[in-house]
């Protein structure tokens, strides 16, 4: 009798433990690259980059394969991912520089506010990119750490086009400029001091909830790596980059392990946009999908997604569903009790697709497409809607050894593509499926409505921070 009431004792205790860790809200470490391809990673096909971390990680969670960024430029990505809005939405389009005098609204909710709010510790070390006057650093928007870029790792006096258009690239802790002048030779170290100052906050951060993310400067032009790595890639300086961050993750993943972690934190590693595929043996590989950094083909907005939450999340999971890094905030909300902004959002929680639960289903019956202000595709499930638009492609060969080679804008008219039979947008079919197109183009009308198209104004969206005019 006493060994079944031990037995009955044990079990209660163990399950109420479990519930316990299941009610804990989790860490969150979020890896963003800069400018990496679809296929540069081994578990998502490079045939000739090692990612041993990453193919770990992705062993031990799960893969999306279907999952696309807001815009395939720089602050329009990161403005989404931190926002769960689409850029256009609260007005954060391409890519800022030294000379922008907009940013990121203070009436915008970030992941890092949302989280701060639920006691987390908050870090961002790598490059922010949503404006670089004090009202729009990171430690104005949630995080309590700063250490990075201001902007794109290119935007200095060394640009390989046009360096006379840019001043020197500062290097930020918090709100104060470090190093006014960042050299070639701190740019080797840029991937390492990230990587140094991630492992460093979750050591001092391993008894309290934290939001660790890391938007490396890496793979973007121009590729620097550390002696480390230099020369270990048969894909040369490019490979060696993305070796680098693999290093990287693998620094992260164990300390998570050392500290206890890992059961109570949420990895997920993602990129802003596709490769820059002008920069030829500098850029990343798109695999089979079409064009790349800079167009709403699916090389420029589709992206190598992982997530790992052992316990939580299924090991080797693979799922085809549209998700994109809209979803992140809203999916960080549901699992950490996190309130969500009263204005509007775009993003859905992805916790269905993430944890494997059966049956689940893409949140989004339309996914949009925009550049710019102009929306240039649509999906819904299977299919992919292109509207009239026009797209940057190269013109003849790429650059090599870091200097670009020319685009040339092409023109597409409406086009419909099956993404499941032919994920290269390769065949248009939209004289089999006018059904489809005519369902398609009615929503993407109701898009317009609500975001705006060219010439035309949306009436859901918002104004970007502007910096205040100095007194005459
Ligand atoms: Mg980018």
């Amino acid at each position: 009798m006493t060994a079944l009431l031990t037995v009955a004792w044990i079990a209660t205790t163990a399950r109420a433990a479990e519930e316990e860790r299941a009610t804990i809200p989790p860490n969150v470490v979020l890896i963003f690259t800069d400018d990496q391809g679809y296929e540069d990673l081994g578990c998502f096909g490079s045939p000739d980059i090692d990612t041993p971390h990453l193919d770990q990680l992705a062993r031990e969670g799960v893969r999306l394969t279907d999952f696309y960024v807001s815009q395939a430029v720089c602050s329009a990505s990161r403005a989404a991912l931190l926002t769960g809005c689409y850029s256009n939405r609260i007005g954060i389009l391409g890519a800022l520089g030294p000379k922008s005098n907009h940013g990121i609204s203070s009436s915008e909710l970030t992941i890092a506010e949302m989280l701060r709010e639920r006691g987390y510790a908050t870090a961002i070390f790598g490059k922010w990119h949503l404006g670089h006057h004090p009202q729009f650093l990171p430690t104005r928007h949630g995080f309590d750490q700063f250490f990075g870029l201001p902007y794109s790792n290119d935007m200095w006096p060394f640009h390989p086009v046009n360096p006379e258009a840019w001043p020197p690239l500062p290097m930020y802790e918090n709100e104060k400029i470090i190093d006014a002048e960042v050299t070639g030779d701190d740019q080797t170290q840029l991937t390492t001091r990230y990587t140094e100052r991630a492992v460093d906050f979750i050591q001092q951060n391993r008894e309290r909830p934290f939001f660790l993310y890391v938007p490396h400067s890496m793979p973007h032009v121009p590729l620097y790596v550390s002696r480390k790595f230099a020369g270990k890639s048969s894909r040369g300086l490019y490979g060696d980059v993305i070796m680098e961050i693999d290093w990287s993750v693998g620094e992260i993943l164990r300390t998570l392990k050392e500290n206890g972690l890992d059961d109570q934190t949420l990895v997920i590693f993602t990129s802003d946009n596709g490769p820059w595929l002008s920069y030829g043996d500098h850029a990343g590989a798109v695999g089979v999908l079409r064009e790349g950094k800079g167009t709403m083909w699916d090389g420029g907005c589709r992206e190598p997604f992982i997530a790992r939450w052992p316990g939580r999340i299924p090991a080797g999971a693979v799922c085809r569903e549209v998700a994109g890094t809209i979803d992140i905030l809203p999916t960080l909300a549901e699992l950490t009790g996190g309130k969500l902004p009263d204005h509007a959002i775009d993003g859905k929680s992805i916790w269905p697709l993430l944890s494997g639960r059966k049956g689940a289903r893409s949140p989004h019956e339309y996914y949009l497409f925009y550049y710019g202000r102009q929306l240039q595709a649509i999906r819904s499930g299977r299919w992919k809607l292109h509207f009239p638009h026009a797209y940057r492609s190269l013109k003849g060969e790429p650059g090599s050894g870091g200097k670009p080679g020319p685009y040339v804008q092409k023109q597409t008219g409406v086009a419909l593509y099956d993404l499941v039979q032919d994920p290269s947008e390769s065949v248009d079919l939209q004289d089999d499926f006018p059904e489809v197109v005519a369902r398609l183009l009615q929503a993407g009308e109701a898009a317009r409505n609500e975001l705006g198209d060219n010439g035309r104004n949306g009436s859901g969206v918002r104004q970007p921070g502007r910096l205040a005019k100095q007194a005459p």
